[in-house]
C-alpha cells in the first residue's frame, strides 16, 4: 500500500509498505478512506513536536473494516468507522483511576506519533480504538470526531458556563471547534486569529449556522481582562492569555508546542484569581461522547481541502509547511484522502 512516512529530517516521502493484516484476535484493518491534517502534524513538520522518523504519520482517520480478528464482535467488515488514535492499555495504575489520557504506556502508542498512523491505505488498530459511525453521518464530519473529543475535553476542564464571555486564541481548525462548541453551550465566543485568510474562512463558517452568536477578530482588537475563559489552542500565547482573562478568569493551554515557554508572575495569578489549566488530548471516554455530538454540529464546514496521498505535497503548501518554516495558510482543515468515496 501507498504510505506517507516521517524521514528524520521532518519531511514526508510517499512509500510503498505491505498493507497490515489481522495478527491479533481483536485486531480490525481498515481502509483509510481519508485523515485529517492536524495542527500536531504540522508542528512535527515544523520541529515543533517530536515523533519518531519511519512512521507512517497521520492520526484523524475515518474509513471502512474491510478485516476483523477472530475475537472481534462489535465491528465487521463493511462497517463504516471512526478511529480513536490515543491508545491507552486499561492496566497502568493512571488508567485503573479512568485517566486514560495519561496512561503510562501512552508513549509508544500514539497513532500517527510514534506507531504507524493512517496517512496509508489501510490502517490496522485493536477493536476497541475504533467506533462505528452513526447511519448517515458523512465522512467528512466524522473526520473531525477526534479534534471534537478534544475540544469537549478541555472546555469541560475550563469549567467552560453558559452566559461565559470566551476567547479562543487560534482561528484553526481547533479554534473553530472551540468556538462552535462554546456557543452550541450558550458561551458568548469571540475567535481571535491573525491570518486573514482563516479569518474569513471562520467567518464564512459561523455566518452560515443559524442562530450562531461567534464573532471573528484580530487578535490585538481582544480588549485586556475581557474574558472569563481563554483558550490558547496555538500554544505560545499564555502570558497575552492571561492579560485577556478577566479576574477570576481560567485559562486553558491547548496547543502543543514543544518550545514554547513563558513568565508568569505567582503575585499576579494569587492576587487576580487566575487559573491556569492544562488538560492535554482528552481521556478515551469522552471519545464514543464525540461521536454522539457530532449528530447535531455542522463540522463539515470546517473541511477546505481534500487532497489525495500522491499529492500530499499540495497539503503542505495549503498548510503553510515550506521546508524549516511556516508560512501563511491557504485552508483550513485539510484532509489526505485515499481515493476511496466519502
Ligand atoms: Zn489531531
Ligand atoms: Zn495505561
Amino acid at each position: 500500500m501507498k504510505a506517507l512516512v516521517l524521514q528524520p529530517d521532518r519531511t514526508l516521502r510517499l512509500v510503498h509498505r505491505p498493507r497490515p493484516r489481522v495478527t491479533a484476535p481483536d485486531d480490525v484493518v481498515v481502509r483509510v478512506v481519508q485523515t485529517g491534517f492536524c495542527g500536531t502534524d504540522r508542528g512535527v513538520l515544523l520541529g515543533k513536536f517530536p515523533a519518531v522518523p519511519g512512521v507512517v504519520m497521520g492520526h484523524e482517520a475515518v474509513g471502512e473494516v474491510v478485516e476483523v480478528g477472530a475475537g472481534v464482535t462489535t465491528l465487521a467488515p463493511g462497517d463504516r468507522v471512526v478511529a480513536n488514535p490515543t491508545l491507552y492499555c486499561g492496566l497502568c495504575r493512571w488508567c485503573r483511576r479512568g485517566a486514560l489520557n495519561f496512561c503510562l504506556h501512552k508513549a509508544g502508542n500514539e497513532i500517527g506519533i510514534d506507531r504507524d498512523g493512517a496517512f496509508a491505505e489501510h490502517l490496522r488498530l485493536e477493536e476497541r480504538f475504533l467506533h462505528r459511525l452513526p447511519d448517515g453521518m458523512s465522512y467528512d464530519r466524522a473526520v473531525l470526531v477526534e479534534p471534537l473529543a478534544c475540544v469537549m475535553n478541555n472546555l469541560a476542564a475550563g469549567r467552560l458556563r453558559t452566559g461565559d464571555e470566551v476567547v479562543v486564541l487560534g482561528g484553526g481548525p481547533i479554534g473553530v471547534l472551540v468556538a462552535l462548541l462554546a456557543d452550541h453551550a450558550g458561551a458568548r465566543a469571540r475567535l481571535a486569529e491573525p491570518d486573514p485568510y482563516r479569518r474569513a474562512a471562520a467567518r464564512t463558517y459561523f455566518a452560515g449556522i443559524p442562530g450562531s452568536a461567534v464573532t471573528v477578530t484580530e487578535p490585538d482588537l481582544v480588549a485586556a481582562r475581557s474574558a472569563a475563559l481563554v483558550v490558547d489552542t496555538v500554544g505560545p500565547l499564555l502570558e497575552r492569555a492571561c492579560e485577556i482573562a478577566d479576574d477570576a478568569g481560567r485559562i486553558v493551554v491547548m496547543g502543543f508546542h514543544e518550545r514554547a515557554t513563558a513568565t508568569l508572575r505567582p503575585l499576579d495569578l494569587l492576587r487576580r484569581g487566575l487559573s491556569v489549566i492544562g488538560a492535554g488530548d482528552y481521556n478515551s471516554h469522552i471519545f464514543v461522547r464525540a461521536v454522539e455530538l457530532a449528530r447535531d454540529l455542522p463540522l463539515e464546514g470546517i473541511v477546505s481541502h481534500h487532497v489525495r496521498l500522491d499529492d500530499f505535497a499540495d497539503a503542505l503548501d495549503t498548510l503553510g509547511i515550506a521546508p524549516g518554516a511556516a508560512a501563511p495558510y491557504s485552508g483550513m482543515k485539510v484532509v489526505i484522502t485515499t481515493g476511496g468515496g466519502r
